[in-house]
């Protein structure tokens, strides 16, 4: 196999350090592409055979593709388009001894704390600015090595290597300026986006670790980045969407925002950004609501969040039967209690797609003694209930400011979701056809 996708993957992560930029540079590639944007504040005109996107808040989209010849169902792969980070508080300097500056911040999501320290981080984001009687969101991404977050000496800290629990509010204030009170954050913002400081109202920004991603290893099996967990399935999902079209089923194409914090917002998977998005599709065809139930219950979504790799130096972490492997393939989730929603018939529908990708699987259930994360996919299912498959990449260092993935696994997830999107799935109760 050959590392050409994953090269793809770091030109797209290396340019998307903020879920604002994720999705600023999802439209562009969409709209490139031949897909129309949509408003949600405006009326739909939706043609058969053509393809969509509409953005909430900027930081979630969603893109579809409607048949040529209507369609009986929707085939979704859902994403989330956010990372844990550090975020900037409002009035966010503070200055020691007349002279060193840091910044107020607070976590974003489950972080590893030590990843931050001792490396350049840069700040990205969106910013509302004012523009004669308009208010404007504008994108930033200080693209400079602005802050670094250092360690205190191993000196005044004998026990670090014997484990050290991080106060957010102390050890976490990555460092700006030697330039006292005299540096203000706001101006640098301004400065950066051409306004005066009086013209910007608001922002919402994030610390960013400015190390781009790698292709490493002896044999190049590996890529790093930051943000793999979940720009890595969001864009092969992307990828799918792009090479759609061949379904008799409506290709949808999600990523949702806030998945590190619990999803419940306007644009997380658990606000109803998706079903509000279906309806309309349904809508604009000239369909009753009861189509549109008729078309969920013939419906299948992928939720595609990366999942835990065996670790080789903790090996005892890792479920004694059911342990993933990174480049062995599509990592399917379980969980008995439903943190996964993958069940026999949607594992059976997965396992079909892959088989006719010629894309290995593998199989991944926490330790019984491990409680593990969640994801997106059985919160979304509370909004629009459907048949949802669990999946993701073997990934280690989940939630490091730089984590680990497989090459080879890229491919796969592209080629699956592909695949996916070309394929039409039917339904006769639990019953089904990919064909
Ligand atoms: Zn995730």
């Amino acid at each position: 196999m050959s590392n050409k996708y994953a090269q793809e993957l770091i030109e797209f992560l290396d340019k998307s350090p903020s879920p604002f930029h994720v999705i600023a540079n999802m439209e562009k590639e969409l709209s490139e592409n031949g897909f129309h944007p949509l408003c949600e504040n405006e009326k739909w005109d939706l043609k058969q055979g053509e393809g969509y996107y509409v953005t909430r808040n900027s930081s979630s989209i969603i893109a579809f593709i409607i048949p040529k010849e209507g369609f009986n169902g929707f085939q979704i792969m859902a994403s989330h388009s956010d990372s844990p980070a550090l975020k900037i508080k409002t009035n966010p300097e503070i200055v020691t001894e007349n002279s060193y500056v840091t910044l107020n911040v607070e976590k974003y999501g489950g972080l590893i704390c030590s990843t931050w320290f001792d490396r350049p981080l840069s700040v990205a984001g969106r910013v509302m600015v004012r523009n004669n009687s308009k208010v404007e969101e504008r994108l930033i991404d200080i693209d400079k090595d602005l802050l670094i977050l250092p360690n205190l000496a191993i000196h005044m800290n004998r026990d670090v290597n014997d484990g050290y629990k991080y106060n957010a509010q102390k050890d976490m204030l990555p460092l700006l300026s030697m330039g006292g009170k005299d540096v203000k954050f706001k101006e640098i913002v301004a400065e950066y986006l051409g306004v005066t400081e009086n013209e910007i109202l608001s922002m919402d920004l994030q610390c960013y670790n400015r190390e781009g991603g790698r292709i490493w290893g002896l044999n190049d099996e590996f890529v790093s980045s930051r943000r793999l967990d979940d720009l890595e399935c969001a864009y092969s999902s992307l990828r799918g969407i792009l090479a759609a079209g061949k379904s008799k089923n409506a290709a949808v194409h999600c990523v949702f925002d806030n998945e590190e914090v619990g999803s419940g917002t306007k644009q997380g998977a658990a606000g109803d950004f998706l079903k509000a998005t279906l309806s309309r599709i349904n809508a604009a065809m000239g369909n009753t609501e009861a189509d549109l139930y008729r078309y969920i219950s013939n419906s299948f979504m992928i939720s595609a969040d990366n999942a835990h790799a065996l670790h080789p130096n903790y090996k005892e972490k890792a479920d004694p039967t059911n342990s993933v492997i990174i480049n062995k393939g599509i990592v399917v989730k379980h969980s008995a209690n439903q943190k996964y929603t993958t069940d026999a018939v949607s594992q059976a529908v997965l396992e079909t797609v892959c088989k006719k990708a010629e894309v290995p699987t593998q199989n991944f259930l926490n330790r019984s003694d491990i409680l593990g994360g969640s994801t997106l996919g059985n919160i979304s299912t509370s909004q629009v209930s459907l048949k949802t498959v669990d999946i993701g990449l073997a990934q280690l260092a989940m939630h490091s400011s730089y984590e680990t993935a497989g090459t080879a696994d890229v491919e796969y997830l592209i080629r699956t979701a592909e695949t996916f999107f070309n394929s039409t799935i039917n339904f006769s109760n639990n019953n089904f056809e990919v064909l």
